[in-house]
């Protein structure tokens, strides 16, 4: 059973057990539905589903609503499935739109209360009277209106009879205090707007501050975990759960976000880049979203495995991207066959081989772990290698093909290049080599060394195959200026070359080791493509250490 790593939630946690505050501990993962989620809200749910877990408690999955001009239902399917692939199952489903009626009949008993008011002032002004953090605020002109004018006129807004802008709910707490959000919070707007959920039977929407305490506490949340951008609303948090006089009593705690080098990590932006067509949808490989992370071959473990490293704590940093490759590395490195893929072919033909022979040759499947066995892979006398494993006139250091010179391929024998053949411009296009029957892969030949393994395909077998290699999408995280100035022109690299016959049939999402080049995950979103699609996850090696 996995547990989760200590942190100063989970001492919290343990504490309030301890102390018999909460019996149980109930937590939530509460996702706008307006977007698709990324590696950032894993980490949040990770935290949440695996720490109620450890303690026998139980996790909801709230969609937080409550704002129907960016809301849509394919967000909500979305992040259904992301967060089951993820491999968590939520004890309960909720809305906080289905709260909307509770939280309106709160919002009258603060106003009864003399709690909250119905102000005329336009979102500008309030913004004016609301002062800066060296200046107190202004009461709002419509701050002393009776509790039977506010009781009227809150349920003329909710009746439609204003316009969106003309008049808003507002909490009366305090337009001194040194919190600037404690200065009277707007709790409604007015909104003319289809809900996904509701459809129109509200014209007037919750602000944040006011719905998320709420339903926090309508779902006995004992521990509502959030970001630290929060940390200054908790005294408001708190005060609505109080002033509302809500049974259960759910603590707010902030956790540093997660941010990663060389990507960005807002719905806000992720939706720029698919808007503006910069990339293939949110699913695209490229990002960062775990739909993305998905197709480009991660798996629920390896993100998982780097949300539990990178831990939780108070101060905000970046992890470089490096880690989260590291851990699909690990993830793949005993689970996937290991497989020849010619990226950029240049034909070789044995000049001594038998024309017409094949001959089927034996080949590890992981020599990192024996259980996947092992497969037979055909050679004969024409066969392609990278065009980048051979050179006409050899570097300093080079030990791969180039005339005169001898390199073993991998599972078959030793070959020499004896000549190559070009065409009229110059380009080599076939490079002729014998091979030595007697040095064929595990007959145990030692008379002579060869400094290089190179890989290879049967040219009469092989199947073509479509490789997407990947670099990062953004320069520099999060620059300074406008990250679409610093999109990475070449982020997508397209190669077409051959892939070993069997692995032809290879199913949507099946990953292989391909020899030399990486981890590649099969495109599922290729599957009717003429030829199969193989997207690189990740290179070989690293220097990255944890
Ligand atoms: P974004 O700014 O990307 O749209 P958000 O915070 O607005 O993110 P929500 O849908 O409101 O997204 O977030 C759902 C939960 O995920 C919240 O509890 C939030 O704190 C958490 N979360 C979002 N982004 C991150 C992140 N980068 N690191 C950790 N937790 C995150
Ligand atoms: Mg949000
Ligand atoms: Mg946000």
């Amino acid at each position: 059973e996995v547990k989760v790593p200590s942190n100063f939630i989970k001492n919290i946690v343990i504490e309030d057990l301890e102390s018999k505050k909460h019996s149980e501990i109930i937590t939530r993962f509460p996702p706008e539905p307006n977007g698709y989620l990324h590696i950032g809200h894993a980490k949040s749910i990770v935290l949440n589903f695996e720490l109620a877990d450890e303690f026998g408690g139980t996790t909801n999955l709230r969609f937080d609503d409550t704002n129907p001009s960016k809301e849509e239902d394919e967000y909500v399917n979305s992040i259904k499935e992301d967060v089951a692939w993820l491999g968590y199952e939520w004890d309960n489903l909720f809305f906080a739109s289905n709260y909307f009626e509770e939280m309106y009949k709160r919002a009258v008993l603060l106003i009864e209360k003399g709690k909250a008011f119905v102000c005329d002032l336009s979102a500008e002004e309030i913004r004016e009277y609301r002062g800066t953090l060296k200046e107190p605020g202004k009461n709002s002109p419509y701050r002393d209106r009776s509790v039977e004018e506010n009781l009227d006129l809150f349920e003329r807004m909710r009746n439609g009879e204003f316009q969106d802008g003309e008049k808003v709910l507002r909490a009366k707490i305090d337009m001194s205090s040194s919190n600037i959000n404690m200065r009277d919070p707007v709790i409604y707007r007015i909104l003319h707007q289809n809900h996904h959920n509701t459809g129109d039977a509200w014209c007037i929407y919750p602000m944040y501050d006011y719905a998320h305490p709420l339903e926090d506490a309508i779902e006995g949340i004992t521990h509502s975990l959030c970001t630290l951008e929060f940390e200054d609303h908790r005294p408001v948090y708190d005060w609505f759960v109080k002033e509302c006089e809500m049974e259960s009593v759910p603590r707010q705690i902030e956790f540093a976000r997660l941010n990663v080098t060389n990507t960005v990590m807002s719905k806000r932006k992720l939706k720029q880049l698919v808007d503006n067509g910069i990339v293939d949808g949110w699913d695209d490989p490229r990002l960062p979203t775990i739909s993305g992370l998905r197709r480009r071959g991660y798996t629920p473990d390896a993100i998982k495995s780097f949300c539990r490293e990178i831990g939780v704590s108070k101060s905000n940093s970046l992890v470089d991207e490096q880690m989260l490759q590291h851990f699909i590395r690990e993830d793949l490195k005993v689970k996937a066959p290991r497989v020849m893929a010619v990226l950029d072919p240049l034909k070789l033909v044995i000049t001594n081989y038998p024309e017409g022979e094949v001959e089927y040759l034996e080949a590890e499947n992981n020599s990192d772990n024996e259980s996947l066995g092992s497969r037979k892979i055909p050679f004969s006398r024409e066969i392609y290698i990278e065009r980048d494993d051979f050179m006409e006139e050899p570097v300093p250091k080079y030990h791969r093909l180039y005339p005169g010179n001898e390199v073993r391929l991998k599972n078959a024998y030793f070959v020499k290049c004896e000549s190559f053949v070009k065409d009229e411009d110059g380009n080599v296009t076939e490079i002729h080599c014998t091979y030595d029957p007697e040095t064929k892969s595990g007959s145990g030949f030692t008379a002579r060394k060869v400094k290089s393994t190179i890989h290879w395909v049967d040219a009469s077998t092989a199947a073509e195959a479509e490789f997407r290699l990947y670099e990062p999408l953004i320069d520099e995280s999060e620059a300074e200026g406008d990250f679409l100035e610093n999109i990475n022109e070449n982020s997508l690299e397209i190669m077409n070359g051959y892939i070993e016959g069997e692995v032809a049939g290879a199913k949507p999402q099946d990953k292989f080791q391909f020899f030399r080049h990486g981890y590649f995950n099969t495109d599922p979103k290729s599957e009717n493509s003429e030829k199969p699609v193989f997207n690189r996850i990740v290179s070989i090696k690293s220097k990255f250490k944890i």
